[in-house]
């Protein structure tokens, strides 16, 4: 709670409402969110060192206050296996997002581990103005995006609450395991619904959080990218 506030405070402070998603994470961090490793490089030799010391593959990422959506504007460089691809990819994210948006303030890159690819799923909270912070889960990409196939509960949640939430999407059966697909780690899901929710209700401020994609294992869950809007 004490990192979350002294961060809330700083972004009010330079007029901000967006977290970049470095703040977004360390909030994520102090409320036993896992999140995939991430450092920050402003140049390309540290993008580079830093790259071999957190171990290839890694993923390299804009971080602008004036850019939300990082991949739409070629933001994201995913799987670079060695120095030489961290270096290009650094260089080309900066080239199209100046190409985009020529004013767009770059505080630098991300450098971060690169989580397996498997299942994603999402974890949002919005504020009813009702009814105050809801959650919302569902699974990543077209279950979301086409499909809207996502749930709702008005936070706090509890923890029936939060298991009766995944196993209420259609796409529960891909999380339970079919055929020779292996089952993902439900607990590991909802111990997050669950810290999502004491993180909303700690901080009314928070207008918006997207954890956007959580990749999902047999064992364990990784937030790869965290979103954070205050009021
Ligand atoms: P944005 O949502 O702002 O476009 P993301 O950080 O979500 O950017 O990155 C876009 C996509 O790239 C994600 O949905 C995910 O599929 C993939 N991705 C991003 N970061 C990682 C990572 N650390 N490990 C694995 N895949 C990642
Ligand atoms: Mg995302």
């Amino acid at each position: 709670m004490k990192e979350t506030l002294r961060l809330l405070s700083q972004v009010r402070q330079e007029g901000r409402k967006n977290l970049l998603e470095t703040e977004a994470k360390a909030v994520c961090r102090e409320y036993g969110i896992p999140v995939a490793r991430t450092e920050l490089a402003e140049t390309q030799e540290k993008a580079a060192k830093l790259a071999n010391e957190i171990g290839y593959p890694v993923v390299l990422k804009i971080v602008s206050p004036d850019i939300i959506h990082k991949s739409d504007v070629g933001g994201v460089a995913v799987n670079l296996k060695n120095a030489e691809e961290v270096k290009n990819a650094y260089s080309s994210i900066i080239k199209n997002v100046k190409k985009h948006n020529a004013k767009a303030k770059i505080k630098g890159i991300l450098v971060q581990e690169m989580a397996p690819p498997s299942t994603e799923v999402i974890v949002g909270a919005t504020k009813d103005p009702q009814f105050g912070p809801a959650l919302m889960f569902g699974l990543g990409g077209v279950f979301v995006e086409v499909l809207k196939d996502v749930t709702f509960r008005i936070a706090p949640v509890s923890e029936e609450e939060a298991r009766q939430m995944i196993s209420e999407v259609k796409a529960y059966p891909l999380l339970k395991g079919y055929r020779n697909t292996p089952p993902a780690d439900i607990d590991a899901i909802v111990k997050i619904l669950l810290n999502t929710s004491k993180l909303v209700m700690d901080h009314p401020e928070i207008k918006e959080l997207d954890l956007n994609p959580i990749m999902v294992y047999q064992k364990g869950a990784k937030t790869v990218d965290a979103r954070i809007i205050l009021e």
